[in-house]
């Protein structure tokens, strides 16, 4: 491998020649990451600021060739990843880059769209309708529900807090935050729930944390109770966060008792599937989301369970009106376009202007696999979770602390936290697997999560015969 003297180049551009050679090179480093992923060890054995300290201080004056560039991902990066694309990635939310969508991935950063307006992207603007329109079918959503892409869950619910204050309070979007407007959500929720809202202007101090019962969901007799306490003070609720799937344990909220209450005090409301939702395709899990269609909005991220490579999650309205009114804007004279009510302007339902082409992705995923490849996979690993499930709680050192009601297994050795914690560092030390925990009604757990498209049954098994062997050397 001889790098290219730079001098050498008639132009700093990169030449089509030039491309091709790296871009071939750089395929079949993918091609041979996605044959040996399973060699890699899942957590790299790096220290905080090893790739500072390996890396120059400043940028090239001169520009360098692309063998040395890719010579030092392999050698440099590559050390430092935590292999989220590895088939025994078991902790946080296991996901994947599958094939399809690296390729979606890759192509669509070659045509590098801006899909802010239609006529800067009619193609990006119609995929996006139409392979939101699939998946919205897929999950059982129906027809009435409008669909955005958006980078993160994270970013999809301050879209669906603001949409809830435009409906509540329409006068904000003029006169600024109104002070009694309050969130309800359960103590599970995820942070974003409450990043979303502080990020709006709702405040903290006005989201209440609605506690939840022994499987983890939320109470909706202590909603309503939270609701009424608020109206009693004077104060104004406008928005419930109900979550399918949470992310310590994914145990659901009550989502038809939550519609209910939302529905009765006039109430935005949204349910978080970010992880859970795309389960939701699979015909025997869709009972485990009643009442997705009474939502106001709804996101799942494709991301965490449906083979997408990050980022890019589904957000979904039935009262896109009301998201339109709080987010588009008089178009500066650069941005008019002529009116055609074919044409749409995804920019006018969202904070972001310049917006990637995220579901071309989606779209080489949805065709690639078919809906019946992604419910065999989601199948298989509800199942294998649930198999593992019972082999933990055949064996008497271990309890299993939460209902699986979808791909995770939490567990923890009976007694003590501290040799909980001893026993994920060890099983996490062979880099064979990546397990992660959290707390659980006061306890700490370990959280084993199947979401890879590429893991098998005897990677479970692995995991499992890792654990106990750990287990019996605490
Ligand atoms: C992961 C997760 C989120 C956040 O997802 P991002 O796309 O990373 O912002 C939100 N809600 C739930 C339930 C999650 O599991």
């Amino acid at each position: 491998m001889s790098p290219t003297p730079d001098r050498e180049r008639s132009s700093p551009n990169m030449s089509p020649a030039e491309f091709r050679a790296a871009a071939h090179a750089a395929v079949d480093w993918i091609a041979d990451y996605l044959e040996n992923v399973r060699e890699y060890p899942v957590l790299p054995s790096v220290t905080p600021g090893d790739l500072v300290d390996a890396l120059p201080n400043a940028a090239p004056e001169q520009g360098e060739s692309m063998d040395r560039i890719l010579e030092d991902f392999r050698n440099l990066i590559v050390p430092g990843i935590t292999h989220w694309n590895h088939p025994r990635f078991f902790g946080y939310f296991s996901v994947s880059a599958s094939g399809p969508g690296i390729i979606g991935e890759m192509l669509s950063a070659a045509l590098n769209v801006n899909a802010m307006l239609w006529k800067s992207s009619p193609a990006a603007t119609e995929l996006e309708q139409v392979t939101l329109g699939w998946l919205r079918d897929w999950v059982g959503l129906p027809p009435s529900f409008f669909g955005v892409i958006h980078d993160t869950a994270s970013t999809a619910v301050m879209h669906a807090i603001v949409a809830a204050r435009e409906q509540a309070c329409p006068e904000a979007r003029t006169e600024g935050r109104k002070p009694d407007l309050v969130l309800y959500t359960s103590e599970h929720a995820h942070s974003s729930v409450e990043k979303g809202a502080l990020a709006v202007g709702i405040g903290q101090a006005n989201v209440r944390l609605i506690p939840s019962d022994a499987d983890f969901a939320m109470r909706a007799d202590l909603l309503e109770a939270a609701i009424r306490a608020d109206l009693d003070a004077g104060r104004q609720p406008f928005c419930v966060v109900a979550t399918a799937g949470t992310t310590s344990a994914t145990s659901i909220d009550p989502l038809e008792a939550a519609a209910d209450i939302a529905e009765k005090y006039g109430l935005w409301y949204h349910i978080d599937g970010a992880y859970g939702g795309v389960a939701a395709i699979v015909p025997e899990l869709r009972p485990l989301f009643p009442a997705l269609a009474r939502a106001d909005s709804v996101l799942l991220n494709p991301h965490k369970w449906m083979f997408t490579p990050i980022d890019l999650c589904a957000f979904y309205t039935r009262k896109p009106d009301i998201l339109h009114r709080a987010f588009s804007m008089k178009k500066a004279a650069y941005l008019e376009t002529p009116g055609h009510e074919r044409a749409m302007n995804y920019s006018d339902y969202g904070v972001p202007l310049g917006r990637r082409f995220r579901s071309l992705k989606l779209w080489f995923v949805m065709r690639h696999f078919g809906r019946e490849g992604v419910i065999s996979i989601i199948r298989d690993h509800v199942r294998w979770a649930k198999e593992l499930a019972q082999q933990i709680a055949a064996d008497d050192r271990f309890e299993v602390t939460a209902p699986v009601k979808l791909s995770l297994v939490c567990f923890r050795l009976k007694g003590a936290d501290e040799p909980n914690r001893r026993l994920m560092d060890a099983v996490n030390e062979t880099g064979k697997i990546f397990l992660s925990g959290t707390v659980l009604g006061g306890q700490f757990v370990i959280r084993l999560v199947l979401g890879n498209v590429a893991t098998r049954k005897d990677d479970v098994d692995l995991a499992w015969q890792i654990i106990r062997d750990c287990a019996a050397k605490l």
